[in-house]
């Protein structure tokens, strides 16, 4: 050791007679372990070789404070070639380590919180999903009369039930899907489809509903969109999504209109849902898409609902790398706009793989995962 500065010695509280003419892993500073001296050692060497270099080490400060040193060997060459000089340099990182490690611990324990989540939303819907759908079943055959004729007061008590729990299938289902997109559980699986048979899917499932809030519904398309690439699943459920929101929003004798058309100058796919309903203030439609919300107003707090059906609509078009645009004015009516592109890659064996395979952890989900 030829030289220390001020700041080197003020670090460890030492003197310049403590480790001048010394070997430099023989100083102070080292003193925390054998190990550090070793490693040292083995540093000198290759920087008298004539490389830079650099490493994480923890040594000794001011009264035996361990400090983590962002620690460097630079070797000063002569004209021959010839190390004849060493700088070390050491730079005290503990604060930031602390940093990174509290930054770390907490990023795990978020990761963690979230899985947990997760995990809880969908082992809660799955439990809920069971007895919905026999609460379905039984109070539809009951309603259909199969079971002898009922009341007047049966049969809306019945209707009652169904309906409710046919909601509340809806929201679950909703709950589950948005704890699987969030997890990236969710996959992607893109091919043709027919898109007739799927707009008929959708009108059946949507026939009750649209019945019961006296809204119509109309499922246009161009010529030109008999078929079209998107993955099925998530195509059916964004349109559902839409057309859902369309119907509930609305009063009593409007009206909701699908249009699906392919612009001849663009490869995409344009949707669009148009409805005569209540609409949505400019200072709402910027939340829309987030998580849980819900516009506070007469309607929607008459209405049951999560508030994830558009966030899962946007996530479920961004995967297709497309995008959604909403134009809305209060009382008038909404118009939800979705493009997704045409240009993408097919998947080739586009079976969807069973729950198990994606989700290791959980019992089987819904049946079209
Ligand atoms: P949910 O319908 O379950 O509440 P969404 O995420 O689908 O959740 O919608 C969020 C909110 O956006 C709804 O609560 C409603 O207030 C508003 N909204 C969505 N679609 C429409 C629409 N077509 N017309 C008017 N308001 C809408």
């Amino acid at each position: 050791m030829i030289e220390a500065n001020e700041t080197a010695l003020r670090f460890g509280g030492f003197y310049k007679s403590d480790v001048i003419g010394k070997p430099f892993w023989k100083c102070p500073w080292w003193r925390l372990s054998p190990e550090t001296q070793i490693q040292l050692k083995d540093a000198i060497k290759q920087a008298s070789k004539g490389e830079f270099v650099r490493y994480q080490v923890d040594v000794a400060g001011k009264k035996d404070r361990v400090i983590t040193i962002d620690f460097s060997l630079k070797p000063i060459i002569d004209e021959t070639g010839r190390v004849y000089l060493l700088i070390p340099e050491g730079r005290d990182i503990t604060e930031r380590k602390i940093m990174e490690e509290k930054l770390e611990k907490a990023k795990e324990e978020a990761e963690e919180a979230n899985k947990i989540k997760s995990q809880i939303l969908s082992f809660v819907s799955h439990d809920f999903k069971n007895p919905l759908n026999s609460i379905i079943g039984y109070s539809q055959m009951l309603e259909q009369g199969n079971e002898g004729s009922l009341t007047q007061k049966q049969e809306k008590y019945i209707h009652n039930i169904n309906t409710s729990a046919n909601n509340l299938l809806v929201m679950v289902l909703n709950v589950l899907d948005a704890a699987r997109i969030e997890s990236g559980q969710i996959p992607f699986l893109p091919k043709e489809i027919e898109i007739e048979p799927l707009l008929e899917e959708i009108h059946e499932t949507l026939a009750p509903i649209a019945q019961d809030t006296d809204v119509q519904v109309f499922l246009n398309k161009d010529k030109n969109v008999s078929k079209v690439i998107a993955d099925p699943v998530h195509l059916k459920q964004i349109i559902y999504n839409l057309l859902s929101n369309g119907i509930k929003y609305n009063h009593s004798g409007g009206k909701v209109i699908l249009t699906l058309s392919k612009p001849e100058e663009r490869h995409c796919l344009v949707g669009q849902v148009h409805d005569t309903g209540i609409g949505i203030s400019k200072e709402n439609i910027s939340k829309l898409f987030k998580q849980f919300y819900r516009v506070d107003s007469p309607t929607s707090r008459k209405t049951e609902g999560t508030g994830l059906g558009l966030p899962i609509v946007k996530k479920l078009v961004e995967l297709q790398g497309g995008d959604i645009q909403v134009d809305s004015e209060l009382g008038t009516g909404s118009t939800f706009t979705f493009t997704l592109p045409q240009d993408i890659a097919i998947e080739k064996n586009p079976d969807r793989p069973s729950p198990g395979e994606f989700l290791p952890d959980h019992p089987p989900k819904t049946a079209e995962y």
